[in-house]
This record gives structure tokens, sequence and C-alpha cells, in this order.
């Protein structure tokens, strides 16, 4: 999404084309640097790289570090309506997204900002902190949400962690299909943790495994000794809100990256619930596959992936389930430290005697 008006004369473009390639402005970061002052008039401030009047701080006299080193220097390159943002009131960390005015996003993340719905626990949709027109471009829209970090990153440190993580994962899809929300897009990627108790130094948006987005070494509290942690889904790009119930619900089409998904068609209607209840049951699956001591989740996420949409579980009864597999787990055993399939020695003794991982590679998120 690239919004051509209001665009502002950049002051310092003639700066910035002599810094070298790699960290100069992207064209959807230009976009931002467009945004900067209308967010700023509304109490949120984009990091200093957004500023119209940025001067890159590796350049500045002085100045002796690397630009690698220098946290302006860090760059988003897929989404040009997703970024972070402070919250000049108490300086909390919030995500910023820009949506069209009329989209059923918009009006999805109202229904569920409803102060009923709010009010009920099982309610793990992300909050909304804030939403306001864009009046230099009133097509469009701003939604403000506490900033959030993947959910499935620092690992798991026992069964008890995933439990706590997938309860309120099953039931906030409860939730959703309770309401008449298909989210039509669940997947790692869109299930979030507040991460405020178990990353205490926090983490940075463009690379959440980075406290700061450096190279640097991570570290972490776990879950299990410092929760309660709540979990939440987000982006309702794809959601949709079927007023009438989710029984008759139909949609149709293929979607890129969703070629796993058997009832999938561009000429064959299916129901979107039951494509939620596939997509969450992948989710169980795959991380059966990385911890394999949480292989007696393997049935219930085969339930929910089954092949004949018909034959999943509802999210009551995949609860039910889950619930049916946790009361058969002793305290212990709950408790007892597991691995990663792929862990290395390395990554076992940074995690057992410094609670630390080492920096790893960059992935955006979208919310
Ligand atoms: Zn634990």
């Amino acid at each position: 999404m690239t919004l051509q008006t209001g665009v502002p004369e950049d002051p310092g473009e003639a700066t910035r084309e002599v810094l070298p390639k790699w960290c100069r402005l992207r064209d959807v970061e230009k976009t931002w640097v467009s945004y900067y002052p209308f967010l700023l008039s509304r109490g949120y401030r984009l990091r200093p790289r957004y500023d119209p009047d940025w001067i890159p701080s590796w350049t500045l006299p002085g100045k002796k570090l690397h630009p690698s080193r220098c946290e302006d220097s860090l760059y988003i390159w897929l989404k040009d309506n997703i970024l972070d943002a402070v919250r000049m009131t108490d300086n909390a960390k919030v995500v910023v997204k820009l949506v069209p005015t009329d989209s059923a996003e918009l009006h999805i993340v109202n229904f569920l900002s409803d102060e009923n719905k709010r009010s009920d626990p099982r309610n793990r949709t992300i909050p909304i902190l804030d939403i306001f027109l864009y009046t230099d471009s009133p097509e469009y829209t701003f939604m403000v949400m506490p900033y959030m970090r993947r959910f499935n990153y620092p690992p798991f440190h026992c069964r008890g962690e995933f439990v706590d993580a997938m309860r309120q994962f099953l039931e906030g899809l409860q939730f959703m299909h309770e309401n008449n929300i298909a989210h039509c897009d669940i997947a790692p990627k869109n299930m979030m943790m507040e991460e405020s108790r178990v990353v205490p130094k926090g983490s940075h948006f463009t690379d959440d495994k980075t406290h700061v987005g450096m190279y640097e070494s991570f570290w972490w509290k776990e879950r299990c000794s410092v929760g309660p942690v709540p979990y939440y889904y987000i982006d309702f790009g794809l959601s949709h809100h079927y007023p009438d119930g989710n029984a008759g619900a139909l949609t149709i089409g293929r979607r890129r990256g969703f070629d796993e998904i058997p009832e999938l068609s561009d000429t064959k209607p299916y129901n979107p619930f039951k494509v939620d209840i596939y997509q969450l049951g992948m989710t169980v699956l795959d991380l059966v596959k990385t911890y394999p001591a949480l292989d007696m989740f393997q049935p219930l996420g085969e339930k929910m992936c089954s092949k004949r949409p018909d034959d999943r579980p509802t999210p009551d009864e995949a609860l039910q389930l889950f619930d049916g597999i946790v009361h058969g787990l002793s305290k212990s055993k709950l408790s007892a430290r597991m691995w990663q399939r792929g862990d290395m020695l390395i990554h076992r003794i940074t995690r057992t005697f410094c609670g630390c991982y080492i920096a790893e590679p960059h992935e955006e998120i979208e919310y």
C-alpha cells in the first residue's frame, strides 16, 4: 500500500544519497517518512531513521561507529503499512498499521474491541490502543497496537509453557468463532506473546531475536518462571465476519502460501472456519515436530488437520481433546525441561548456563 498524496519534500535526501547503498532509505520507508509529522502530531514518534530531518548518526561529528553498529541503519523492506513507534505520553513501544478506512479489517478490529468483547478473558485478539483517520488521506486509517513478539521464540522450556500458550490460542479461536469471525490466516507469524516478563531487555521490531537490533546474545527468562504470559492473534487482513453464523459460511479461492489446505479451491466454496481449525492444527503439528517431548499432542494436531473438513473438531471439541491430554500429564512431566529437535550442544549449554542465544537471522513480522 503506497500513498502518493501529501508526501512532503525530503530535505535529507541529498545527504542520504551518498550513504552506502545498503543503509539508504528503501522506497517503502520513504512512505513512513511522509507519515512522520502526522503521527508525531497524534503522539506517536517513529524511529529517528524516519524523521524527515534524519541525519545518519554515524555521520555526525565525533562518531566513529560503523553504520551496522547504529540503530538508525536498521531498515524494513517489505511492508509499507506497518511500523513500530513510541507512544510519547509514556514511552510505550507500539506498532502502527495503516489500513483502508472501509476495510473489513477495520470493521472486525472495531467489533472485537467492544467493551463487552474485550472483557471476555478468551478474547485473545490483540488489543487496539488507538484508531484515528489519516486526515491527509481520509480513505486510510491508522491503528495502534502494543508491541508484541512471536509466540514461539524464545523456545519453550517445558510442556507446561506450551500448554499455557496453546490453551490461550484454542480459547481465542473458540471466542472468535463464537463471534462469527473467521481469522483466515492462522500461522505462527500471526500468533504473538507479550514479552515484558520474558524478555525484560525488550526486543527490536526489525529483528525480535535481538534486544536492540544488533548482532548480540539474546537473553530471556523462562516463561514458567515469570508467567503468566498473555498470547494474542494479530493481523485480521484476511479475516471475515459472518453475522449470520458460521455453520453455513462459505468462501472461495486459493491463496498463496496456503497450498497444504486440502479444500481450498477457486471453483468450489468451502467453510473458512474449518480452515482456521486446520491452520491451528498445523501449528500444533509443527511444534510437535520441533519438540519431540510434545508427541502426546500429535493426535490432536492430526484430528484438527483431518482431510475432510467435517471430520475436524470444533474449537469446543478441540479444547476438550486438549484438556484430556493435559489431564493425563503429571506435574513433573509438565515442568520437565524439553529441547528442540535441532538443538545443538552449544544451544543447550548457553540456554542452561547463560539463559541466552546468539542472535539469529532476520525475519519480518506482519501485524
Ligand atoms: Zn518450564
